[in-house]
């Protein structure tokens, strides 16, 4: 069921809760689904075996209350990462964009602000607006590149408690230079989170910003198991900080927040990263083939360093959705209006959606601007 204006408006919520809606994309049943993001592979026999059997295990604690600080969880996703990183530098919640609220709850609220680079993830304005903290926003150019210099002095000038910056960024699939994240997170007179949610998908070579750490104390970095990691219903999310910056966030938790079987099969997914990461390097060369396919078409794309692509520009990108839909191909509207968002996934997948696609640009439903 959908809220309504209506609805809500009868009850005594904030007022700047009328008229919203829950945020999300549909969940529809249909053969093709390149809507959300997800790695399109399950995991192994193996590996789901391995999950059922921590379930179990941890089945049979379940009359107690979880581990509250996830040490185990913590300590193994500070091995993942590396860069000398310790279980006490890791926080971790269910999925990065509890981790994102627990920064807005700690970092944001009454009276401050937080900034990002437009277009960018559509959930960032609503943590702002969970947390009573003032949403601002800097335009990216025309190719959805941060310009340096309009970051600095867009932060400079507004003096934002905190500034998420998406790299690789949803939806555009752009990167951000480590330089220029260098640049705002020495502007920034608050906190700086770089939401790598789709690092594993950049071009080989690609720094993360994990690097900058030991140089900026109030720099933090997300990351996610939902996308590359082939987890997404898993839900864990997690960043790495300073430890006072973690200690921050352990504020504003709530008790128990990792249940026990969360904890559990998380860990387990991590000793299978191998197999998990296995499909990235065939979903990278899935994304660059669908870019190229689309340029051939005669559509922009915007350079992905992630696991999708954003193209247009359509004269009704409603409706080129909706026929995409008609052929059994579930994508996303979402970014500047005329685009629309593509996730890579298996080959079957790709020839679904390209022949839907051409099929629909010979028609008006897929007029392009
Ligand atoms: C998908 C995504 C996330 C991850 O969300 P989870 O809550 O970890 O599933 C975070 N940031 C961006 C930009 C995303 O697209």
């Amino acid at each position: 069921m959908t809220a309504t204006a209506a609805g809500l408006g009868s009850l005594p919520v904030r007022p700047e809760l009328v008229g919203e809606v829950p945020y999300g994309a549909p969940q529809l049943e249909v053969p093709y689904r390149l809507n959300v993001n997800e790695n399109p592979y399950p995991p192994s026999e193996r590996v789901a075996a391995e999950v059922a059997t921590a379930v179990a295990a941890a089945a049979r604690s379940m009359n107690r209350y979880p581990e509250r600080d996830a040490i185990e969880l913590r300590s193994d996703l500070a091995r993942y990462l590396g860069h000398g990183l310790s279980a006490d530098q890791v926080w971790a919640a269910n999925g990065s964009n509890e981790v994102m609220l627990h920064v807005l709850m700690a970092f944001g609220g009454p009276g401050r602000a937080a900034c990002s680079f437009a277009p960018t993830y559509s959930m960032y304005p609503e943590y702002a607006r969970d947390t009573h903290t003032a949403w601002t926003t800097v335009p990216r150019r025309a190719d959805f590149t941060v310009d340096p210099g309009a970051a600095v002095a867009a932060i400079t000038e507004r003096q934002p408690d905190v500034v998420l910056v998406a790299s690789p960024n949803n939806p555009t699939g752009t990167s951000v230079a480590l330089d220029t994240i260098a640049a705002i997170a020495g502007a920034a007179p608050g906190v700086v989170v770089v939401d790598e949610a789709y690092y594993e998908f950049a071009r080989a070579g690609t720094p993360s910003a994990l690097e900058l750490l030991p140089e900026f104390p109030r720099l933090a970095v997300t990351r996610t198991m939902s996308k590359a990691f082939a987890f997404a219903g898993g839900r864990l999310g997690y960043l790495a900080a300073s430890t006072a910056f973690v200690d921050a966030l352990r504020i504003v938790r709530l008790p128990y927040h990792l249940s026990t079987v969360t904890q559990a099969v998380a860990r387990v997914a991590l000793a299978n990263a191998d197999e998990l990461l296995a499909a990235v390097d065939k979903l990278r060369s899935n994304r660059d083939d669908l870019a190229r396919w689309l340029i051939g078409r005669g559509l922009q794309v915007a350079d992905s360093d992630a696991n999708f692509v954003l193209f247009g520009r359509l004269a009704d990108r409603q409706a080129t959705w909706q026929a995409l839909l008609d052929r059994g191909v579930l994508i996303r509207i979402v970014g500047p209006d005329g685009w629309l968002r593509v996730s890579a996934g298996t080959d079957e997948e790709m020839v679904a959606f390209k022949a839907a696609l051409s099929e629909i640009l010979a028609t008006e439903k897929g007029r392009l601007l």
